[in-house]
């Protein structure tokens, strides 16, 4: 079957979630940065657009789904028990469509802006990645950059702060005091454990959603706090991870 007919097909199966607010989880890994930014959204539009398919939701997002030939969005009743781990789920009222394989999933906003490196590429591009980083401003925090799509692709909100954890890096830290090398391995130990992840090897949380109890390496209290424009909760340990301290309150 032509590509663009079983897109088309997938854009018409879609059609009746559109108008509702779907809760979104991603059983897999490679769809879990996605998720958390479109969870609780109303879904605008379904489209197909040459080879992609696009879902436009409130606030300007847009996931683009590329399908190539391993790739498919199902669509079905919603509640029943998923079997194997879809990279996206989207539940609407009665209805979930559930996406599988890609080979790509990405969130952009209106425009489809111009995605960083894609940090779960085989290689992973850390050249790439560490010239973005220091083509924006060197006063911006390390923690917020890391979140951002435009800089690199594919890192959430938990392998952030699990990386900088791991690299004793604050997330306040300004890019200016952050060297080539620090940056560079911890990138490179991101798209590892991410990639390990993907294939079902879990990393045991330190910092994420651990606020308040004790460092696992340094037995200093674990921190919390909303960071950058989407405020989204940035987790450190003061103790040995190297950086200027949150602003205050
Ligand atoms: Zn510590």
């Amino acid at each position: 079957m032509p590509e663009g007919d079983s897109l088309h097909r997938a854009a018409a199966k879609l059609q009746p979630l559109v108008g509702q607010r779907l809760e979104v989880t991603a059983p897999h890994p490679r769809g879990a940065s996605v998720a958390e930014r479109l969870d609780g959204r109303q879904l605008e539009a379904v489209r197909a657009v040459g080879k992609n398919l696009l879902l436009t939701f409130e606030g300007g997002l847009v996931l683009r789904s590329h399908l190539r030939m391993q790739g498919r969005w199902q669509v079905r009743p919603r509640g029943k028990p998923v079997a194997g781990r879809p990279w996206l789920v989207l539940r609407g009222d009665e209805l979930e469509a559930l996406q599988w394989n890609g080979p790509v999933l990405e969130l952009g906003e209106r425009t489809l802006s111009r995605l960083g490196p894609d940090i779960l590429a085989e290689p992973p591009d850390l050249d790439a990645m560490l010239a973005r980083l220091r083509r924006e401003p060197q006063e911006r925090e390390l923690g917020d950059t890391l979140l951002d799509q435009r800089v690199v692709s594919g890192i959430g909100n938990v392998w952030r702060a699990e990386a900088l954890w791991e690299a004793r890096l604050s997330p306040w830290l300004r890019l200016a005091a952050a060297d080539d090398d620090e940056l560079r391995s911890l990138l490179s130990w991101c798209s590892e454990r991410m990639r390990a992840s993907a294939a079902g090897v879990r990393t045991p949380r330190r910092v994420y959603r651990r606020a308040g109890r004790p460092c696992p390496r340094c037995g200093d209290r674990i921190a919390s706090r909303g960071q950058g424009d989407a405020n989204r909760t940035a987790y450190w340990c003061p103790g040995c991870q190297r950086g200027d301290s949150a602003p205050a309150a």
